[in-house]
C-alpha cells in the first residue's frame, strides 16, 4: 500500500535524499541513557552561549498575543533591519530561517529546463531545493575546498537562472575576498540571480571579507541571504532575511507562505538585532574557541581547513564514521560529511571552552580506538 503511494509522487521527489541534520542532544541521551546535560553538541553550527535574555523577554511579551496571526509583512522587523543596514523595507524578504529564502528562490526562478550553479562542497540546501524544483544541478568542482568562481562562471549557460554561493562556505569554512567577489559579480550575466548566502558573515571579522549588502544597489540580480540562527542565536526560532532589488523581493513575496515567520520569531529577532553586546560576546567566544580547537587538532597532527566561520572541518586521514561513532559513545556529537563526499572529514562547531576541551579529549580517545581496531 505505502509502496503504491510512493509511485504516485513526482519522480524527482522520489529521487531526493532528505536533509540530514546534526543528531539532536535528546536523541543521543535516549540512546545512551545519559542526562542531556552531559552531552556536548558541536554539530549544527549553533551559538554555544545560550539564549539572549533580551530575546527571551521579548518572546514572553509577544506570547500574550499568541491567538493572533503574526504580521505577515513583518513591518517592525523590516524597519529594524532597514535602520540597521541602511536599506529599504521593499528590498527585504523575511524567511523561516534563511533556508526558507533558498526554497523561495527555487520556487520563483527554477523549473524543468533550467539549471542552478553551485559548488562541490556547497551547502546541502542548494541541490535539495534545485532538485525539488525540477531544475538541473550544475555542481562545479571545488578549488581549495571552496567556490571556484571562474569555474562557476564557465558553468553558466542560457538556461541558468540561479547561482548559489555561501560566503563563508559551509561545510568547509572557506571564503571569497572582496576583489574576487567584485570581479565575479561584474562578470555574471544579467539572466542569472546570484544568491550570496552570508549565514556566517557575522563571525568573519576579517576586514577583507566582503559585505554583500555593499553590492546590492549595483547588481539588480544579486540577492544577499542572512540568518539570525547562527551568530544571533535564534536557530530554534527560525529567522532569516534576504536583501535584493525590490523587483526580486516582489517575486519572492508571491511564493512566500503568508505567515512564514511566526510572531515569537519576529519579536525575538527585533530584540536580537538591538543587542550588539551579545553578538560581540559570541564573536569573542568563537575566536578563542576556534584557536583552541585548531591548536588541539594541531597537537593531534591533524590537518584542518582554514575557516572564517564558527566551525572547523578536519581531515582525519582515515574513515571518519568509526571516529564519529566513538565520539557519540563518549557523549560528543559532531558532523560527519559523507553526504558531502568527504568520508574522511568531520566538521566541528565551535563550543564553549569546556565543550571544546571535551571534544578534543574524546577525539584523542576515538582516534586511538580506531587505530587499534584497524590493526
Ligand atoms: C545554517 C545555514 C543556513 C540556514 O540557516 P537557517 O537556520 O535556515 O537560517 C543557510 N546557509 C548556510 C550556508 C548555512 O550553513
Amino acid at each position: 500500500m505505502s509502496d503504491h503511494i510512493h509511485t504516485l509522487a513526482l519522480p524527482r521527489i522520489r529521487a531526493l535524499s532528505p536533509y540530514v541534520p546534526g543528531k539532536p542532544v535528546d536523541e543521543l541521551a535516549r540512546e545512551l541513557g545519559l542526562d542531556p546535560a552531559d552531552i556536548v553538541k558541536l554539530a549544527s553550527n549553533e551559538n554555544p552561549m545560550g539564549p539572549n535574555p533580551r530575546v527571551l523577554e521579548a518572546i514572553r511579551s509577544a506570547a500574550r498575543h499568541l491567538t493572533r496571526y503574526p504580521d505577515g509583512n513583518g513591518f517592525a522587523l523590516k524597519a529594524r533591519l532597514g535602520e540597521r543596514f541602511g536599506i529599504d523595507a521593499a528590498q527585504i524578504t523575511l524567511g523561516n530561517g534563511s533556508n526558507d529564502i533558498i526554497v523561495m528562490v527555487a520556487d520563483a526562478f527554477l523549473a524543468e529546463g533550467r539549471n542552478a550553479v553551485f559548488s562541490q562542497y556547497g551547502f546541502a540546501a542548494y541541490p535539495l531545493a534545485t532538485q525539488a524544483s525540477g531544475a538541473e544541478c550544475r555542481e562545479v568542482a571545488a578549488r581549495a575546498w571552496g567556490n571556484d568562481l571562474e569555474g562557476m562562471l564557465a558553468a553558466i549557460d542560457g538556461d541558468t537562472r540561479v547561482l548559489f554561493i555561501a560566503n563563508p562556505n559551509n561545510p568547509t569554512g572557506t571564503w571569497v575576498d572582496r576583489p574576487n567577489l567584485e570581479r565575479f559579480l561584474a562578470c555574471v550575466p544579467r539572466h542569472v540571480l546570484v544568491v550570496l548566502d552570508e549565514a556566517y558573515l557575522e563571525y568573519a571579522d576579517d576586514a577583507d571579507l566582503p559585505d554583500g549588502l555593499d553590492h546590492v544597489a549595483r547588481h539588480p540580480n544579486l540577492l544577499v541571504s542572512r540568518s539570525l540562527c547562527k551568530a544571533y542565536g535564534l536557530a530554534g526560532l527560525r529567522v532569516g532575511y534576504a536583501v535584493s532589488s525590490p523587483a526580486v523581493a516582489d517575486l519572492l513575496n508571491r511564493v512566500r507562505q503568508p505567515f512564514n515567520v511566526n510572531s515569537l520569531a519576529l519579536a525575538g529577532a527585533c530584540a536580537a538585532l538591538d543587542d550588539d553586546a551579545y553578538l560581540e560576546a559570541g564573536r569573542r567566544v568563537n575566536r578563542l574557541g576556534l584557536a583552541q580547537l585548531q591548536a588541539g587538532l594541531d597537537e593531534l597532527g591533524l590537518c584542518w581547513i582554514p575557516t572564517r566561520a564558527n566551525f572547523v572541518t578536519v581531515d582525519l586521514g582515515m574513515p571518519a564514521q568509526p571516529v564519529y561513532q566513538s565520539l557519540l559513545r563518549q557523549g560528543v556529537i559532531v558532523r560527519p560529511l559523507d553526504g558531502y563526499g568527504l568520508p574522511c572529514h568531520l566538521r566541528i562547531s565551535v563550543g564553549l571552552e569546556h565543550e571544546n576541551r571535551r571534544f578534543l579529549d574524546a577525539l584523542a580517545t576515538a582516534i586511538k580506538e580506531a587505530a587499534h581496531v584497524a590493526h
